[in-house]
């Protein structure tokens, strides 16, 4: 999954980007939801939200690394595909 740094400024240019729906405003930053992120595997080429960010806050997450078979795997099961 990817992750939103706090240097976040709350534009939300990222959140209708995202394919899987993983972002969404929290309390004081944009989060995404590691259970939806395939970092856009399935999808596109390269994460739309890192595309996106004009102060490139979004990292991978460092707790919730993954494969891309992983991730593949996850956008197979979010899609039902
Ligand atoms: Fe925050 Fe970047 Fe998303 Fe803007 S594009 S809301 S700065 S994570």
């Amino acid at each position: 999954s990817l992750l939103i740094t706090d240097e976040c400024i709350n534009c939300d240019v990222c959140e209708p980007e995202c394919p899987n729906g993983a972002i969404s405003q929290g309390d004081e930053i944009y989060e995404i939801a590691p259970n939806l992120c395939t970092e856009c595997v399935g999808h596109y080429d390269e994460p739309q939200c890192v595309e996106v960010c004009p102060v490139d806050c979004i990292i991978t997450d460092p707790d919730n690394e993954e494969t891309e078979d992983q991730l593949m795997d996850k956008y197979h099961q979010l899609t039902g595909s």
